[in-house]
């Protein structure tokens, strides 16, 4: 299973902008990553954030959903997941 969600992609996640070359060999090799809390499965789940009237491109108040990995342990988001920093405090690791 290769998945990454919508707001994270690859790239983010590597070193550098090269394209990803993922075979079945790099994937054995590959550590499996673990939330600050221990955990290693994580569940996808959905916010959805709303842009205020004043804020919002259109002038109107704007809902948009937003894809989170959220570890089924702690039931938070890895800080390493979120390099941007889009993600509301109170849903990642400290
Ligand atoms: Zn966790």
């Amino acid at each position: 299973m290769y998945q990454i969600s919508k707001n994270m992609n690859i790239n983010q996640m590597n070193v550098g902008n090269q394209p990803p070359r993922i075979t079945a060999e790099t994937v054995k090799q590959a550590k499996v990553f673990e939330c600050t809390c221990g955990g290693k499965m994580f569940s996808e789940k959905m916010i959805i954030k709303k842009l205020s009237s004043l804020l919002s491109p259109t002038g109107r108040e704007e809902m948009f959903p937003m894809n989170l990995l959220v570890c089924d342990s702690c039931g938070l988001v890895p800080k390493e997941l979120d390099p941007d920093n889009m993600i509301p405090e109170e849903f990642k690791t400290k």
